[in-house]
């Protein structure tokens, strides 16, 4: 046994082993891509097994998974990912399974939770208790920290779906197969694209489609500074990498909305520090699944 950990990301499109004990650290990464669940699996618990050859042993496996995930301490399908619209991964244990490959304590938790507490362990969140890491990309994603934890009840929550107030005289209908017009559903790459025919970076600073894009985000921050409190929001994601102008539209839309009601320090300090992109860049993710790794081990 030594201070190793391994993380395990699983996303859409791949899935990146690592292996390491922080952002300084990183001995192994393997990036395989998603298939069907048996083939992935496979070569993630080939992985892990030659690391364990290579490396010996690890102290924890975390694994930061799409959603949705059974989280519920208990449950027998714990770890399992569940109705996804991925072909194929409905129903599919994941964290027993690849849990089977190591002799430490396993974790799991969503990819964008994970990606939160890699910012608090790594990145911009560093002491914060209280905090949201929002990604938008291919999905909207909250990874929400309450009281240094993830919030986790009969489920992991699902703040990106939530149905929001829309921008006057904008009535597209919105792109989730679930809902519609969720922010999900309006500020997506993919409802972006479907709206406008095109990718986002393509698409210039004054494009139309931005105003309601920042604006369905700014009513979101709004939900979740009344609901948490966060003490700062960290935004990231391909369309806020692509789109960094729409920092400060959401800004705008933020503090246009709370109307000087809340009175913090937080954002009293000014919204321009309230509201930052993630410390971690594009290793935010396999390094969410090391963070998980890393929470385990504490917690056993
Ligand atoms: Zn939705």
């Amino acid at each position: 046994m030594n201070d190793l950990l391994a993380g395990v990301e699983l996303g859409g499109t791949k899935c990146v082993c690592i292996l390491g004990t922080g952002p300084e650290d990183i001995r192994a990464r393997v990036v395989v891509p998603t298939g069907d669940p048996e083939q992935t699996l496979g070569k993630i618990e080939s992985t892990l097994d030659q690391w364990r050859t290579d490396f010996g042993p690890v102290a924890a496996l975390g694994i930061a998974s799409f959603g949705p995930l059974d989280l519920r301490p208990g449950s027998p399908r714990y770890g399992y990912i569940l109705a996804t619209a991925k072909p194929g991964w409905r129903n599919t244990d994941v964290a027993r399974r690849l849990g089977r490959r190591v002799t430490g304590p396993v974790g799991v938790d969503t990819d964008v939770n994970g990606a939160a507490l890699a910012e608090r362990r790594w990145g911009s969140a560093q002491g914060l208790d209280d905090f949201a890491y929002i990604t938008v990309g291919t999905g909207v994603g909250v990874g929400l920290i309450v009281g240094a934890r993830t919030v986790v009840g009969f489920s992991h929550t699902e703040l990106g779906h939530l149905r929001t107030r829309r921008l006057a005289g904008d009535t597209w209908a919105g792109s989730c197969p679930f809902h519609g017009d969720c922010v999900e559903g309006i500020a997506s790459g993919p409802a972006i694209a479907a709206r406008t025919g095109a990718t986002p970076e393509l698409l210039g600073p004054d494009h139309a489609v931005w105003e309601p894009v920042a604006f369905a985000l700014g009513e979101l921050l709004q939900t979740l500074v009344l609901a948490t409190a966060p003490r700062k929001i960290l935004l990231g994601g391909g369309v806020m990498t692509a789109r960094p102008h729409l920092f400060g539209r959401i800004r705008e839309h933020l503090g246009a909305s709370l109307n000087d009601y809340v009175d913090t320090d937080a954002i009293d300090g000014g919204l321009a520090d309230y509201i930052l992109p993630p410390g971690l860049g594009a290793l935010a993710g396999p390094l969410g699944a090391l963070a998980v790794a890393a929470d385990a081990y504490q917690r056993d």
